[in-house]
């Protein structure tokens, strides 16, 4: 990427850490043995994924049997829909879920046959009633499966509630945390969940590798069968350089997450301050406890796609909001379901900033949204 360019996109992905980097390469070029090989190479690559497992299972303070490497947020998520719903259809065919979540839940929750799903509503500011989660727990619920964050509005749920309320019922609780790693609270002790997702490259960490934390006896199957990697839980040959740049980038998260979380907010605060101060018909989309990096921002007057593209012109990154969404014109579920009409989520854009991102980049984009935003009057 361009040196002036202004990337305000770090929530689809962050960039790589250069110590993630390094810590990688050797993995890449010498270090190529297949850990589940008897040799001295193989068990050398066998040490560093073991190493990287303790690394991961004591940030979240779980034991390393509970964690399971996966591709990524979407195969983790995928994971525990399908793993889940195949362990225990002989209880119940009833999940529920939110109507905000990402869409490798609601795809596979949408894929799966004869299942009953519940979608919880979200208020103005995308929080989940607890009340109303209380009153959606039937008989035959196998599985809450609640976002910690939200990636387009940043909404924080209070996942120890919500694991408290569903394990009175008896019923286990899954989080996608892959956006609240950054700057929350993913100790499973502290926030209770049976299964959490979480990934590397929302972290400066790589693409492609995840994780799922699976608390020991929870009953789910695997998704992808194989050989007796990961526990005999995912079959396929460790990838070895993308595990070790994941434990990196969790070590570094764990010594700088909250003076990173602390300026990403002053950040994010003086954007919105700042735009609120120049333009007067803009709105702040969702609010109340919300991620520090994430702004998302109703412009009356200018789509967003005129708007992204404006602002890439002028050296700007910014998104519709899911990634994987943004080139399909329908407006985003995330938005609508907050309350928005389909007309107000597509004069939409989510800013989403980083560390690496700076006051001066901040004042530099107000001023070219002014910019932007005069010239459509
Ligand atoms: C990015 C993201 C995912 C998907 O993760 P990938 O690793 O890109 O597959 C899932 N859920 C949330 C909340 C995300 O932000």
């Amino acid at each position: 990427m361009n040196k002036n360019y202004i990337y305000f996109d770090n929530s689809a992905t962050t960039k790589i850490d250069q110590r993630v980097i390094d810590v990688m390469i050797p993995h890449i070029k010498t270090l190529y043995g297949n850990p589940s090989s008897l040799h001295m190479e193989g068990q050398k690559a066998r040490r560093v994924i073991d190493t990287s497992r303790e690394i991961i299972a004591s940030y979240i303070g779980s034991d390393i049997q509970e964690i399971i490497f996966t591709s990524g947020g979407t195969e983790s998520n995928n994971t525990v829909i399908n793993g889940v719903a195949h362990a225990l259809n002989k209880k119940g065919k009833h999940i529920i879920t939110t109507s905000i979540e990402h869409d490798s839940i609601l795809q596979p929750l949408e894929n799966l046959k004869g299942f009953d799903i519940t979608y919880l509503k979200p208020s103005k500011t995308g929080h989940i009633d607890l009340d109303d989660l209380k009153s959606k727990i039937r008989d035959d619920t196998i599985l809450i499966s609640i976002a910690y964050a939200n990636s387009e509005i940043g909404s924080i749920q209070n996942i120890p509630k919500i694991a408290e309320i569903a394990h009175e019922k008896g019923v286990l609780v899954h989080t996608d945390a892959m956006q609240a790693a950054k700057y929350r609270d993913i100790n499973i002790q502290n926030i209770g969940v049976d299964l959490m997702t979480f990934g590397a490259h929302k972290i400066n960490g790589p693409k492609g590798i995840g994780a799922l934390f699976i608390k020991r006896g929870t009953m789910i199957k695997p998704l992808i069968y194989g050989g007796s990697q990961e526990y005999r839980f995912r079959g396929g040959t460790e990838n070895t350089p993308l595990i070790a740049g994941f434990a990196k980038a969790v070590e570094l998260l764990q010594n700088e997450k909250m003076v990173r979380a602390k300026y990403v907010e002053s950040l994010r605060d003086m954007f919105e301050s700042g735009l609120q101060n120049y333009l007067k018909d803009i709105k702040i989309n969702g609010g109340g406890e919300r991620l520090e990096s994430i702004s998302n921002i109703y412009f009356r007057n200018i789509s967003t796609e005129t708007m992204i593209i404006n602002l890439d012109m002028k050296g700007v990154a910014a998104s519709a909001g899911s990634a994987c969404s943004s080139l399909s014109l329908e407006p985003s579920h995330v938005l609508t379901s907050i309350g928005l009409s389909k007309d107000e989520a597509k004069h939409s854009v989510r800013f989403s900033f980083g560390h690496e991102n700076t006051k001066f980049e901040i004042e530099k984009c107000i001023k070219i949204i002014r910019k932007i935003y005069g010239n459509q009057l």
